[in-house]
């Protein structure tokens, strides 16, 4: 057997109930390791721990926090290779995506390290003489973090950095599939001197860890992100125990390509934003709006970019597309392709593909003809899978991108100025993209959706504050 790997409770390594196997979806023969499932007595020990450390934490300052957060980010980025390793086999990523994704995760524990330096508040006047007003951020307490499989370095990263430069104390519990990346991370954190207690790893599933943690009196706030029935339900429970809740869901995301777009532009962007890290993002532009004069051009090259995307093993140096995560999610996957064709779309690619390994390899697949009715335009896959609505005019383009339940990224490519700023205004999202693909943000600047794609304050950049601290307001009378 390779070696266990644990969960962090209170600056110990301890086992939980039993131990997980983590396989490479690139070549299921491929054993990365056995992970410790936490148990609920694991995560009440944990939220006991944190709470009971937090006032130590407090008490040592910003700039224990910042001076912490960047030896994380210089560790991080020293071992990028061999955690971008890591997370490409784990989740199927491609090497280089994997790499940059462990990277990213760096410049967001340096930027929270700045930070935690520029907590700021408000003196305002009182309309009481002789009374002064201050308002002053103060930490929310225990965190409870729950994160997917689709970025194991990053979305930890965005959840964690900011959790402990405002003066939290962490639970964090990965996706139970990709374990392996968040295990690495754990091991940083801990090494670079971070208060036993502060930050908890609690590996497992969402049913057994992941519902203790919402549950957990001592937790006072969750930010989630993963699929919306997932996120209903933590909604719920976290309403029971008034917590502060954070949720970043899914997305149907439209990418509107006008006839006056530049196909040079067009194309590319979409063939990244639909297909690129086999379109397992939340961001992927999964429904293309076309308009009618450019439609049949811009398909044609679409498709034969798209079928020319070399599919393959994640650490396979000439692999464009890494495989499927799951047997399940490819299952999901194809049933959706033959779901297209049920619905009357003509169906480009989409099958199993021919890998050198025993894994989930698909090929991606356009679904012309689509109607913004149909199920494949409005549920989301969480795949290589595009389906194309076409329309006659801009109106008709805006309308359809707005006709979904979903709000996360929306993306425009035309030449026109006009355009371009009237999508800006009228699209419901929290993102939007102009000649750029729907995916694909910068760490530094808020990160979210609408509808139901997200709810609560917005993660990264300065925003995060919202979310990571609260307010208090003290009145005084110096007499
Ligand atoms: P998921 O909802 O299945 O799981 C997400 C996390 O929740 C996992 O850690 C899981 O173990 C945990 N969980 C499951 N049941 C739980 C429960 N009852 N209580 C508490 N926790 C529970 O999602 P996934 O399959 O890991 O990720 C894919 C989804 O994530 C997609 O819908 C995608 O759009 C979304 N996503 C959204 C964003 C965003 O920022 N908006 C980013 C990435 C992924």
């Amino acid at each position: 057997m390779t070696d266990a790997h644990l969960n962090l409770i209170d600056g110990n390594w301890l086992p939980g109930d039993h131990l997980t196997e983590n396989r490479n979806p690139s070549d299921l023969s491929d054993l990365i390791g056995h992970y410790a499932s936490a148990t609920a007595e694991d995560v009440d020990r944990a939220a006991r721990a944190a709470h009971a450390a937090l006032p130590a934490w407090q008490a040592r300052g910003p700039l224990a926090r910042a001076e912490l957060l960047d030896r994380i980010a210089r560790r991080i980025d020293d071992e990028a290779e061999s955690i971008g390793h890591m997370l490409a086999r784990e989740e199927g990523k491609i090497l280089p995506e994997a790499i940059a994704e462990v990277r990213r995760a760096a410049q967001i524990f340096r930027f929270y390290g700045g930070e935690a330096l520029r907590i700021a508040g408000d003196a305002i006047a009182s309309v009481r003489p002789g009374v002064d007003i201050e308002v002053t951020r103060e930490p929310v307490g225990v965190v409870g973090l729950i994160t997917p499989w689709n970025f194991p370095a990053a979305i930890p990263a965005w959840k964690v950095a900011p959790a402990l430069a405002f003066g939290n104390a962490v639970l964090l519990k990965p996706a139970d599939i990709v374990p392996g990346t968040a295990h690495l991370l754990a091991r940083i954190i801990h090494e670079q001197g971070c208060p036993a207690g502060i930050f908890n790893l609690l590996m497992g599933p969402g049913s057994v860890v992941g519902r203790a943690l919402v549950d957990h009196p001592l937790v006072s706030a969750i930010s989630f992100t993963g699929s919306v029935a997932t996120g209903r339900m933590i909604a719920r429970s976290a309403a029971e125990g008034m917590k502060k809740l954070q949720l970043e869901m899914g997305g149907k995301n439209p990418m509107v390509v006008l006839d006056d777009a530049d196909l040079e532009i067009a194309v590319p962007a979409c063939l990244n934003g639909a297909f690129f890290s086999t379109g397992q993002r939340c961001t992927a532009s999964s429904r293309l709006i076309v308009q009618a004069g450019i439609h049949d051009a811009f398909v044609t090259r679409l498709a034969e970019a798209m079928q020319a995307l070399r599919v393959g093993p994640a650490l396979d140096p000439s692999s464009q597309i890494g495989p499927v995560v799951s047997s399940a999610q490819l299952r999901g996957n194809l049933d959706y392709v033959a779901l297209a064709a049920a619905e009357g779309c003509e169906v480009v690619g989409g099958g199993m593909a021919e890998g050198p390994t025993d894994g989930f390899f698909q090929r991606p697949a356009l679904f012309l003809k689509a109607r913004n009715t149909m199920r494949v335009a409005r549920e989301e896959i969480f795949g290589p899978c595009a389906a194309v609505v076409r329309v006659g005019d801009f109106d008709e383009a805006l309308a359809v991108a707005n006709d979904s339940d979903y709000g996360l990224s929306a993306g425009i490519c035309t030449g026109s100025l006009r355009h371009a700023r009237a999508f800006r205004h009228g699209i419901r999202a929290g993102m939007v993209m102009v000649n750029l693909p729907t995916a694909g943000v910068d760490f530094h600047v808020p990160f979210g959706g609408t509808k139901g794609s997200s709810h609560g304050p917005r993660e990264q950049g300065r925003h995060a504050v919202e979310f990571y601290t609260t307010v208090k307001t003290s009145y005084s009378f110096g007499g």
